[in-house]
C-alpha cells in the first residue's frame, strides 16, 4: 500500500519528497533512503543488508565520491568513519585525494556489478589518486577506471608508484579492515617491494580483477551480532604458495565470471526493505 502511494507521489511530479526505488538481485524493492534505527550489518557480505546506513560526504579532506547519482555511497558508521581517516591520510602522505567508488545502497542489498558490498561494510577505491582540488566532473561522473595491470600479466609502471603503495599500506594498517582484495598481480609486485615491516601484507588478498581499485572490507562490527564474520586471514604474509597458485592455476587464467543465482535473503532483510 505504502509503495503505491509512493509510486503516486511520483507520477504526480513530487520526485523531490518521493524517495527513488531500486530494484535488488532477489526482485526486492529498496528505496533510496537508509532504513532508520541503529547501525546493524546483517547477513554476509555477499548476502545482506544494513539498517542504519550513514553517507560518505561527497568530498572531504582526501576523498571525492564516484558518480553520485549512483547513490551507492552508503555504508556501516564504522566503515564511513574508517573512509574518512583513510582520506585525510593519504592525502598526508601523497598530497592527493582517493576516489571513492561503490559502497553500497542505502540499505544494502544486491547492487550490479558486485557480489558483495551488500552489508555497508565494502568499498571500492581507485588507484589512481587526483589533486585534492575541484573534481572534474566528467572523471566523477563517467571516468573510467584505470588498469595498474598491463595485458592481465605486469605493473603498469606507468600508473604505478610510491603513492599506490602508501594508499593499500595505510588502508592495510587501519584496525578495522579486515582485509583488501587485488588483482594477483599486484599482490606480487607488493611481496617483491615492501621494506621494513610487512606484516600489512597478510591483509591484502588476491583475487579476480581488482586491478583498477582496491576492495576494502571491514570487519564485522561490535554492534551487529548477525553480521557473519570471514574465516581468519593467513598468519603469514601471504606472498607464499598462496599466491604462486593464482600464477599457476588454471581456473585463474581461463576466469568467467557466471552470474549465480541470486541466494535467499536473511529475513530481516526481506522486513528491512519491505518497509
Ligand atoms: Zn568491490
Amino acid at each position: 500500500m505504502r509503495k503505491l502511494h509512493l509510486a503516486a507521489l511520483a507520477l504526480a511530479g513530487c520526485a523531490a519528497s518521493a524517495p527513488v526505488l531500486a530494484q535488488t538481485g532477489n526482485g526486492w524493492t529498496v528505496a533510496a533512503t537508509p532504513a532508520a534505527g541503529a547501525a546493524r550489518a546483517i547477513g554476509w557480505y555477499a548476502n545482506g543488508c544494513i539498517r542504519g546506513a550513514t553517507a560518505l560526504a561527497l568530498e572531504g579532506p582526501g576523498w571525492r565520491v564516484l558518480r553520485p547519482q549512483r547513490n551507492r555511497y552508503w555504508g556501516h558508521p564504522e566503515l564511513i568513519a574508517t573512509l574518512r581517516v583513510l582520506g585525510q591520510r593519504v592525502r598526508a602522505a601523497t598530497g592527493k585525494a582517493m576516489l571513492v567508488a561503490d559502497i553500497a545502497q542505502p540499505r544494502g542489498g544486491p547492487a550490479s556489478g558486485h557480489a558483495s558490498h551488500q552489508i555497508g561494510l565494502d568499498a571500492d577505491i581507485r588507484f589512481q589518486l587526483v589533486p585534492d582540488g575541484p573534481l572534474d566532473p566528467a572523471l566523477r561522473d563517467e571516468g573510467t577506471e584505470l588498469s595498474v595491470v598491463a595485458d592481465g600479466k605486469e605493473i603498469d609502471r606507468a600508473r604505478w608508484s610510491a603513492e599506490q603503495v602508501a594508499l593499500l599500506r595505510i588502508a592495510a594498517e587501519l584496525p578495522r579492515v579486515d582485509r583488501i582484495f587485488v588483482n594477483p598481480v599486484i599482490k606480487r609486485e607488493l611481496c617483491q617491494t615492501a621494506q621494513g615491516d610487512r606484516r600489512w601484507l597478510a591483509k591484502v588478498v588476491p583475487w579476480y580483477g581488482h586491478d583498477g581499485h582496491m576492495h576494502v572490507r571491514l570487519k564485522c562490527p561490535a554492534d551487529s551480532p548477525d553480521c557473519r564474520p570471514q574465516d581468519p586471514l593467513s598468519a603469514d604474509d601471504g606472498c607464499g604458495t598462496a599466491l604462486a597458485w593464482w600464477f599457476t592455476s588454471e581456473p585463474f587464467r581461463n576466469h568467467v565470471a557466471r552470474p549465480a543465482k541470486p541466494p535467499e535473503p536473511p529475513a530481516q532483510c526481506r522486513a528491512l526493505w519491505s518497509q
